[in-house]
């Protein structure tokens, strides 16, 4: 079968490799039906080295199952399921308390030890735990909202978790990519009267605004601040959803949270420490956040999904074929694309 292979920064390439195979007896098959390239692949594209051992890339799939191990108890051969982009256990401490994340015995999709979901198929490390059955059959029209279940949803939706999002409250959401927007969708579901998008790109935060941001901000750094402050009396919004993962960004939420607010950050950190200690101290900030339990999430999302109470698929804005996987990576990175489907 073929697959995606990152080997270098820039440097993804398609190939064939072994066809998936049944391991242990907690295993499943998945032919993928549906896969997708996350902002989160292109931090290895843009910085992987040559000395790092190739990657087979990819941790968002919506796909059926192909076989399973003789320990599955609750998937089928022909179930349709999402694939969240950890796998999990499901019976752990961690599992329980809905951090599925944190799962003892669970990992991360499209990594050097396992293979991705930007490929004809894959094996899933504990199935029943891991793999979520969708009540919908495989070529329906809302694919692409189902398949933000795996990711950017649930993430979006963790960011408004971790950042207190709640009826009446005011919330700015840094970062204008597939997280951020599915942050405004989770930030406007759970009641905010005021949401603040953060980004530059006019296409995404149109988008944002039809998903219920009430203002843009489009400045940086300082100027963003002073024009948060300035929509908010003053004093700064009660929530922040950091979806970017720069120390800059990280910066710019503890300069617009309010004495008192949360931050709730799911971009993964590329910097070494916090900034700003100071200033958060002062302001009593609650600093929150990480890998989404996507998992945990995807229960209490689909309804909203299911009945187009939500629309998260449409920060897809291009499918391609695997072939051309590729050229995907690069539209994303130079920001042609906003989130690139892929069909296998
Ligand atoms: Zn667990």
């Amino acid at each position: 079968m073929r697959a995606t292979i990152l080997y270098g920064a820039g440097d993804v390439r398609i190939e064939n490799v072994p066809d998936p195979r049944l391991i242990e007896p907690t295993d499943a098959l998945l032919t993928v039906s549906r896969a997708c390239i996350c902002g989160s692949d292109l931090w290895p594209y843009k910085l992987m080295t040559p000395s790092e051992p190739p990657r087979r890339m990819g941790h968002e799939a919506i796909g059926v199952i192909e076989a399973v191990g003789s320990d599955v108890r609750t998937l089928k051969v022909g179930h349709v399921v999402v694939m969240p982009f950890a796998f999990s256990d499901g019976t752990c401490a961690f599992c329980h308390e809905g951090l599925h994340t944190s799962c003892t015995r669970g990992g991360f999709f499209g990594t050097v030890e396992v293979p991705g979901a930007q490929a004809e198929a894959l094996r899933i490390p504990l199935a029943d735990g891991t793999l979520f059955a969708l009540p919908v059959a495989e070529d329906g029209a809302l694919m692409a909202s189902l398949l933000t279940l795996s990711d950017v949803m649930g993430t979006g939706h963790h960011a408004a978790r971790a950042a207190k999002v709640g009826r009446g409250k005011s919330v700015a959401v840094i970062g204008d990519g597939a997280v951020g927007l599915c942050g405004v969708i989770a930030a406007r579901r759970l009641g905010a009267e005021q949401i603040i998008i953060l980004g530059n790109h006019p296409d995404r935060t149109a988008l944002a605004k039809e998903f219920g941001a009430t203002d843009v901000v489009s400045e940086r750094g300082e100027a963003a601040i002073e024009r948060v402050r300035a929509l908010t009396g003053g004093h700064g919004v009660h929530s922040v959803l950091e979806c970017v993962g720069t120390e800059e960004a990280m910066r710019t939420a503890i300069g617009i949270a309010r004495a008192g607010g949360a931050i709730g950050r799911v971009g993964v950190p590329h910097y070494q420490a916090i900034p700003d200690s100071e200033p958060a101290f002062y302001n009593n900030l609650t600093i929150s956040g990480g890998p989404a339990p996507v998992r945990a999430y995807i229960e209490e999302l689909l309804p909203d999904v299911l009945e187009g109470r939500i629309e998260p698929g449409r920060v897809f804005d291009r499918a391609i074929s695997l072939d051309a996987v590729p050229d995907g990576y690069r539209a994303m990175n130079e920001r042609e694309a906003i989130k690139v489907m892929v069909k296998p």
